[in-house]
């Protein structure tokens, strides 16, 4: 990594002057990272070394070979996009339109998928295969829902209706508390979080659908996706939600 600008020794001009030099021995090469939205409705809301985030991605991005979009934010604009969005806050690919880009969304990201993604690259160096949102298939192919060990409670309609209540002590499904697992892709529940230790399934709270565009707009974190009726309404739904 030839520059980032939180945690390099470097600071000010010498940061930068490492960011250009690295643009131009590697041009058309280098892969260019990008974590958080970009604010355009005042392009001095967010510098960094007095340059816009806006102007900043926009040169950095010219001569990459691919921009990994790392984050929920970077990726679909995230919190700060949600409505009313004050600072008219964007995704990089809002911006970048003539360069590959892969989502890593979640938010946060799981740093596995971050770093399968730079491993493929630098493996066949070619990209990985992606979804309609072009985040990575091998972590978003399957909903939380699909790989949810909590499943065959929904399938038994088996709900916990409160955090204290006796389907919440006995792991029962989260659906009626809010749990959006039926229409996230993402690999939580495969991967898990702190090297495989748990996910918030596991601990108890719903899944918020964070890897999803616009989540933070989709309503209520604990009110349910749809009706469970409506589930039942839609034969053949077996994997993930009625939605599918
Ligand atoms: S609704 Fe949520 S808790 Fe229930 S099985 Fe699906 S992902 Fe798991």
């Amino acid at each position: 990594m030839d520059y980032q600008h939180t945690i390099m020794a470097a600071a000010g001009d010498q940061a930068e002057r490492s960011r250009h030099d690295a643009m131009r021995d590697n041009k058309g090469q280098y892969l260019l990272l990008v974590d958080g939205s970009v604010p355009l409705g005042n392009k001095g809301y967010s510098t960094i070394s007095g340059q816009s985030n806006v102007d900043m991605l926009v040169e950095s991005a010219k001569d990459a070979a691919a921009i990994v979009a790392i984050g929920t934010c970077a990726s679909f604009g995230g919190i700060p996009k949600a409505n009313p969005n004050p600072t008219g806050a964007v995704s990089v690919s809002n911006i970048i339109t003539d360069k590959p880009i892969i989502n890593v969304s979640g938010c946060p990201p799981l740093p596995i998928a971050i770093t399968a993604v730079l491993a493929h690259y630098l493996t066949f160096n070619t990209l990985p295969a992606l979804d309609s949102l072009n985040r990575p298939l091998a972590f978003f192919g399957d909903t939380i829902h699909d790989r949810c060990y909590r499943r065959p409670f929904f399938e038994q309609r088996k709900f916990a209706k409160s955090f204290d209540d006796e389907g919440a002590k006995n792991g029962w499904c989260l659906f009626e508390l809010g749990c959006k697992g039926p229409e996230t892709y993402n690999a939580c529940a495969t991967v898990k979080w702190n090297q495989g230790t748990s996910f918030p399934i596991e601990s108890g709270h719903p899944c918020l659908g964070c890897s999803e565009p616009d989540f933070w707009d989709h309503g209520s974190f604990y009110q349910s996706l749809f009706p469970w009726e409506r589930y039942k309404a839609k034969p053949g739904a077996g994997k993930g939600g009625p939605n599918h």
